[in-house]
């Protein structure tokens, strides 16, 4: 879907932009995020069985996949299609884009400026 965002200077200077935002539906990353535990579970008590990698893949394989499953429960979404005016040099340039993150810093493909890009209305 398509959002408003904030394009904010390091001296606090900011101007509008647009990106499509997307995320996963909460039901969907719930869903993915119990299979991946479950299975990452699974394989690390099936590890027991095997000979000297039994010393470390039986708690190696549930932390890792603990560590996914929690990656995926806090998704905060992603960006892309980043466009806006510039707050350093008031050019219409696009952003990259990517994980949205608190800061989300992006180099302006025009001037350098370091600009942090915020969604405006952070979904629930
Ligand atoms: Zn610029």
């Amino acid at each position: 879907m398509r959002k408003e965002l904030i394009l904010r200077r390091r001296n606090g200077e900011s101007s509008n932009g647009f990106g499509e935002f997307q995320i996963p539906a909460p039901a969907a990353r719930v869903t993915k995020a119990s299979l991946v535990g479950g299975l990452s579970l699974i394989l690390g008590i099936g590890s027991i069985f095997i000979p000297i990698a039994h010393f470390f893949l039986p708690w190696m394989i549930p932390l890792a996949g603990g560590i996914y499953a929690y990656s995926l429960l806090s998704d905060k979404g992603t960006l892309s299609d980043v466009r806006g005016a510039c707050p350093g040099c008031t050019k219409e340039v696009e952003f990259t884009g990517g994980n949205v993150e608190r800061p989300m810093w992006r180099r302006c493909p025009q001037c350098g400026e370091p600009v942090d890009v915020e969604v405006k209305a952070p979904p629930a």
